[in-house]
C-alpha cells in the first residue's frame, strides 16, 4: 500500500473565479485567510466561455501581489482554438507564472464541436512545444476514475499519456475512500509513473451539493457518510463538525501513508479548509 519514493507532502488550496463584485470581496477575504496558513500554492479554476477566462488571470493575479505566494492558473482546452490556447500561455510566462494545472474541461451544452485539443495529454503536448520547460504541469487523476473512461484500463492508460506527453505531477479527483487512492498510485507506479500525484481534498459543507458534483464527476459517497449526513437533514452545525472529523481522519491516513501532497477544494470558503488543516498540525508547518 505504502508507495516507495518518500515526499516531503505539498499543501494547496483551489478556488473558482468569482463572478460578482460580492464574491470578489469574499473570495480576498478567503485568500487572506488561508494565506496565513502559508500553502505551497493557490489554484484557480478556468471556465468555459470569455469573461470567465479573464477572470481566471485576473484571481490569480490578484492572490500573487495581496498574498506574496504562488498561485497557478488552471487552463482546458476542449473547445478552444490553438491561437487561444497560445495566447494564454503566453500572458502566462510574461507574467512569470510558473504551475499551471492543464486540463481537457467539459463541453458547454450546445457548444459547436471540441476543437483541435480532443483531450489533455494534447494540451500538455502542445504547452510542453510552444513554452518548453517553463511550466510545471500539474494533470487531472482519477483513483475512482472519470466517469467518461471507456474502462478502468483505458483510464489509466489515459493518464499515462499525460505524463508521458510531459506533466510533472498530478492532483486527484476527490474521494472519501482511500484504499481507492492508495490502488490508483500502486497501478501508477506499476507502469513506471513516478511523478507525484496529489491527493484532492472536498471539505464536506453541504450535503446536496457534495451529493449533485459526485454525481457528476464520478466521486463515491461511502454510504455510512452519506447517510450520516442525510440524517443531519438541515443541522448545518453538526454537517459541519461530522464532514471536518471524516475529512480529517482521511487526511490522517493519506499523510501517514505517504502522500506527496493535499489539495483542498476550497469552494472559496476558507472554515473548513482552516479546521482541517489546524486538526493536522500542518498550519503549523515550516514550509520546506
Ligand atoms: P482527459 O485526461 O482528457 O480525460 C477525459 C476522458 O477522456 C477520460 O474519461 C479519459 O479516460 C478519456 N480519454 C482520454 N484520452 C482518450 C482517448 N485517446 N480515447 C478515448 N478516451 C480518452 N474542469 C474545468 O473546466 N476547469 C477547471 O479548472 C478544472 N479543474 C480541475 C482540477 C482537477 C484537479 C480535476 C481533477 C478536475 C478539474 N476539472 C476542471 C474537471 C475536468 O476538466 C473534467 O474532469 C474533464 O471531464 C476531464 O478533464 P481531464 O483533463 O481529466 O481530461
Amino acid at each position: 500500500m505504502e508507495s516507495q519514493k518518500q515526499y516531503t507532502p505539498k499543501f494547496s488550496f483551489e478556488f473558482y473565479p468569482p463572478k460578482t463584485p460580492e464574491a470578489v470581496g469574499k473570495l480576498q477575504s478567503t485568500q487572506t485567510e488561508l494565506a496565513t496558513m502559508n500553502p505551497d500554492f493557490f489554484s484557480v479554476t478556468f471556465g468555459a466561455g470569455g469573461s470567465t477566462r479573464d477572470m481566471t488571470y485576473e484571481t490569480v493575479m490578484d492572490i500573487r501581489d495581496k498574498t506574496g505566494l504562488e498561485a497557478a492558473p488552471h487552463i482546458s482546452c476542449v473547445g478552444s482554438q490553438i491561437d487561444e490556447i497560445k495566447a494564454i500561455l503566453h500572458k502566462y510566462v510574461e507574467t512569470d507564472i510558473k504551475r499551471i494545472v492543464a486540463l481537457r474541461g467539459d463541453l458547454p451544452s450546445g457548444a459547436a464541436g471540441y476543437g483541435p485539443f480532443r483531450y489533455a495529454n494534447e494540451l500538455v503536448e502542445y504547452i510542453r512545444k510552444e513554452t518548453g520547460d517553463h511550466f510545471h504541469i500539474e494533470v487531472a487523476a482519477y483513483p475512482e476514475f472519470h466517469p467518461q473512461a471507456r474502462n478502468p484500463t483505458a483510464d489509466l492508460e489515459n493518464f499515462k499519456r499525460k505524463v508521458d506527453a510531459g506533466a510533472n505531477s498530478a492532483i486527484t479527483q476527490y474521494f472519501y475512500n482511500p484504499y481507492a487512492y492508495f490502488r490508483f498510485v500502486d497501478n501508477c507506479e506499476k507502469l513506471g509513473l513516478d511523478i507525484p500525484i496529489v491527493a484532492g481534498v472536498m471539505p464536506i459543507i453541504n450535503c446536496t451539493q457534495l451529493v449533485r458534483f459526485s454525481d457528476a464527476c464520478g466521486a463515491e459517497i461511502p454510504r455510512w457518510i452519506l447517510k450520516r449526513l442525510q440524517e443531519f437533514g438541515d443541522d448545518r452545525v453538526s454537517i459541519r463538525q461530522f464532514g471536518i472529523d471524516v475529512t480529517t481522519e482521511l487526511c490522517e491516513q493519506l499523510l501517514t501513508n505517504n502522500v506527496p501532497g493535499l489539495h483542498f477544494y476550497t469552494m472559496n470558503q476558507s472554515a473548513a479548509s482552516l479546521a482541517i488543516w489546524k486538526n493536522l498540525g500542518i498550519d503549523q508547518r515550516v514550509k520546506l
